[in-house]
């Protein structure tokens, strides 16, 4: 980086660790090389492992109170450098300069303290029950090294809300980042040990799915898979990890209902749906498909197509951008793809429906227009499938048709998050209860708190995160039942 030193070697038993081979890191913001990235391998996959594995014990038996220190001094020097980390995860991800400031570092170093501060208040323990006059006894006992495996939409901030109780729980980790965003790893690798984290409690592998993080989520020694991606690389990891029965949480893909009842407060139904381009529509739990009580559409789309036009796209360095670029040609091109099929199966777009080619031929970047699709049908690619780029697609249900509403909201195989704009409570609440999904929202998006389940159900994930939820995945449950004083002497 030319501002900020980032080593580019993994991060392994407290040291820095070169491979034979690299890979290129490009920015997507004008596609300029950035970093030539040490290229892992089986190799370094064990080493981290024997890593984490060796300074297992020593973490585990490590007192609450001084991992959760430890843990807030991490916290303290990612508000230290959050400008620079900024900087740093923008020029590689693309998103915008400002987002990363105003909220995503924030909740970088509040993943940190919040886990540090929910193991000192639970103390993972449970109140103690009877049984017949035994003691029933629950403790939460680390499990050990944790592979975790995250996508590059959100780098810093989905690794660190796996890290953090991951490590506050006892147990050990192997971070694998995504090969197109492998830079604020290495930077946060440098602030564990900045903040003073024994050698071998935090690691990082760089490279390449296939090459680094098949075989780390292979690996005998690894306790916990936490992995967040698409849904193939999930079938991938779950072979891997059925090998040893170790247990995975996954965080994967959606394609998530925006839906907009009749008496709903339109403006904020339009700002909730503008917002689903937020990160150029590269959020799994964007909410893609807009389901409009019939009766609103037109009231609902005029809104809607004015906020659109007043959307500016650029570098997303600028502070006036609202749409930086996509991740990578090559994503733009599997974009592009979903809309011309989708247009050549009769659907229509409204607003965009291409690359940004003057924006991409000009900046070097990548950028895709946000993309209103109507005339869709249920069953179609582009209703069904995750597309994972600015791009929206609009259907109508037949008023008071709540049923209908239903069957179109649940009528995918994902179900991570549903949004819905509605004026009167009860009759949000009541269609709410009847979605698939991990989270739903109610005249709101993207509010998430730490203590809340986050997951998804169906094809979205496996399992949950977050809060307590965390702590039981990272740990290994254990009851241990005593006996009554005397017991022994009474046979
Ligand atoms: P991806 O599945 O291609 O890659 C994710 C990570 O898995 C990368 O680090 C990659 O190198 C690694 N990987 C690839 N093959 C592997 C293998 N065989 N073994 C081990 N690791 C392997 O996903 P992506 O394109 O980076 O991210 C986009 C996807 O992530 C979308 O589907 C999106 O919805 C999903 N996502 C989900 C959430 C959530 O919380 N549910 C959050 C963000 C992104």
């Amino acid at each position: 980086m030319a501002h900020v030193p980032v080593d580019t070697r993994h991060w392994i038993n407290g040291a820095r660790v070169t491979s034979p081979t690299t890979f290129t890191d490009h920015s997507p913001i004008d596609g300029t090389p950035l970093a030539e990235i040490a290229r892992g391998t089986a190799a370094e996959a064990r080493a981290a492992v024997a890593a984490a594995d060796a300074a297992f014990p020593g973490w585990a038996a490590t007192p609450p109170a001084e991992r959760a220190a430890l843990l807030h001094a991490v916290a303290d020097r990612v508000d230290a450098r959050a400008e620079e980390l900024a900087a740093v995860e923008t020029a590689d991800n693309g998103a915008l300069l400002r987002s990363h400031r105003r909220g995503v570092l924030p909740r970088v170093a509040h993943n940190f303290r919040y886990f540090a501060d929910r193991l000192l208040a639970l103390a993972l323990s449970h109140d103690d029950f009877d049984t017949r006059g035994h003691t029933n006894h629950v403790s939460w006992d680390p499990a050990g090294p944790a592979a975790l495996i995250t996508p590059w939409n959100a780098p810093l901030m989905l690794s660190s809300w796996k890290i953090a109780p991951a490590l506050a729980a006892g147990s050990t980790v192997v971070l694998k980042p995504a090969e197109w965003t492998p830079l604020t790893a290495s930077l946060l690798a440098d602030i564990t040990h900045e903040a003073g984290l024994p050698p071998g409690v935090f690691n990082v592998v760089q490279g390449y799915g296939d090459e680094a993080g098949a075989p780390l989520t292979a690996h005998p020694d690894v306790r916990r898979i936490s992995f967040t991606g698409s849904v193939p690389t999930a079938h991938r990891i779950a072979e891997a990890a059925a090998a040893h029965l170790v247990p995975c949480s996954f965080e994967l893909g959606g394609k998530s209902p925006l839906l907009v009842l009749a008496d709903a407060d339109l403006d904020l139904a339009a700002d909730l749906a503008v917002e689903q381009y937020d990160n150029a529509g590269q959020v799994c739990l964007a909410a893609t498909r807009i389901l409009v009580e019939e009766s609103v559409r037109d009231a609902f789309l005029g809104r809607f197509l004015d906020r659109v036009a007043k959307l500016v796209q650029g570098d997303p360095r600028d502070e006036a951008t609202d749409i930086g670029p996509s991740i990578h040609p090559r994503h733009v091109e599997r974009v592009d793809g979903f809309v011309r099929r989708a247009l050549a199966a009769g659907a229509k777009a409204l607003v965009g429906g291409a690359p940004d080619t003057g924006l991409s031929d000009a900046s070097g970047g990548a950028y895709y227009l946000p993309t209103l699709l109507t005339d869709v049908d249920q069953e179609s690619e582009i209703v069904q499938e995750e597309v994972f780029g600015p791009v929206l697609t609009l259907q109508t249900f037949p008023d008071g048709d709540e049923d209908e509403a239903v069957r179109l909201a649940n009528g995918t195989r994902f179900g991570l998050a549903a949004t819905l704009a509605a004026g009167d409570r009860e009759r949000g609440a009541r269609i709410g209860a009847r979605l698939v999904a991990g989270t739903v929202w109610v005249n709101c998006f993207y509010v998430r708190d730490l203590s809340a389940p986050f997951g998804g159900s169906r094809r979205s994930g496996i399992g949950r995160e977050g809060g307590d939820w965390s702590f039981d995945f990272y740990c290994d449950l254990k009851n241990t039942v005593t006996a009554p004083k005397g017991w022994a002497d009474h046979g």
